[in-house]
């Protein structure tokens, strides 16, 4: 059990929340104030195979030693925020089938937590809640409205329009890695479900080594092996980083794929920000392959978009890490605490 006391209580605005952010391997769990602060924060292993019923007993539990170490009441925490992978059902707090989570699939899990911990739980999708976070006190805290991309194994998504997080009609909204980018029969397939021609298909982590991978083996030339075990995107950032032509070269290809995506969703929402996050940011905006990377994808945005909307949209990196998901999930259940109370 980690524990990071981040702020001194004295200095903190109630009410307090718990975000929590369960992940395939870990769960964290976060206690934060009505500004976004952290408190308190734990991490403990999901241990998925023991099911969701004594991972909430465990969740609960390691959230009651945190508010001791802390020297907080419980009444002092007015809601819980939970963050899971889909498929869920967010309006009945059940989750379906996440595909990481095999022991898990349709149990009321909302309802499990709440019982376990004594407080009410707002339930949100992962990806969403993430993005819910780099919108409250993230790289979206001065805007109204805001489009999250995660770029990891898969490319997940959320959606913030007008302060107000896209839900949609069967819990999948928000779902950017599955907009369709090329309409041919022979597309690439995604990495989850098998979509074909899906912007995670080409823009993915596991994708972008998958065809620097196809290409190193009909020949490219560069410094990298053609090694499939071998190629992670981080190598790929590495290789750029020392010159590689190759390597640079997949980087930007897939910037253009990304900006493909990208223009759809704000031809379709106008968030007036786009964020990405996840683990593969070229090295971000303290590399020059990172800002090489997030400059042609703003060129190619442009290119493909109207110039009225295209100057009125940023396009930046994620400032949460990997904190997102819990802060976000606990941003949730402030607001629709706050909902409540203006009922
Ligand atoms: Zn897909």
């Amino acid at each position: 059990m980690t524990l990071q006391p981040i702020f001194s209580v004295v200095h903190t605005t109630p009410p307090y929340y718990f975000g929590i952010d369960v992940g395939g391997t870990g769960m964290k769990i976060g206690l934060v104030d009505d500004e976004g602060r952290t408190l308190g924060f734990n991490s403990i292993a999901t241990e998925e195979a023991r099911g969701p019923a004594d991972a909430m007993r465990r969740v609960a539990e390691c959230s009651t030693a945190l508010l001791r170490s802390l020297d907080i009441e419980l009444k002092s925490i007015v809601r819980v925020g939970l963050g899971t992978p889909g498929s869920q059902d967010i309006p009945r707090g059940m989750l379906i089938e996440p595909p990481n989570h095999p022991h898990w699939h349709h149990f009321p899990i909302v309802k499990c937590l709440e019982d376990a911990i004594g407080i009410p739980v707002s339930f949100a999708n992962d990806a969403n809640a993430a993005a819910f976070g780099e919108f409250w006190v993230g790289t979206g805290k001065i805007y109204n409205s805001m489009a999250l991309l995660t770029l990891g194994t898969g490319v997940g998504g959320g959606i913030i329009i007008d302060n107000q997080l896209v839900v949609g009609q069967n819990s999948f909204g928000g779902e950017c890695g599955h907009m369709i980018i090329d309409p041919r029969p022979d597309a690439r397939l995604c990495v989850w479900g098998g979509g074909r021609g899906h912007l995670e298909a080409y823009a993915s982590a596991s994708a972008v080594a998958q065809r620097a991978a196809e290409e190193l083996q009909a020949g490219a030339i560069s410094s990298l092996s053609p090694d499939m075990d071998k190629l992670t995107t981080r190598r790929i950032y590495e290789a750029a980083v020392k010159g590689d032509a190759f390597s640079l070269k997949i980087i930007e290809e897939t910037a253009d794929y990304l900006a493909l995506g990208i223009a759809t969703l704000v031809h379709t929402l106008d968030p007036g920000l786009v964020v990405l996050g996840g683990a593969m940011n070229f090295g971000g905006k303290n590399s020059p392959v990172g800002m090489r990377f997030l400059a042609r994808i703003e060129h190619t945005f442009r290119d493909r978009s109207f110039e009225y909307v295209a100057n009125g949209t940023k396009i930046d990196f994620a400032s949460l890490g990997g904190d997102a998901g819990y802060l976000g999930a606990a941003g949730v259940a402030r607001m629709d605490f706050k909902k409540l109370q203006a009922t």
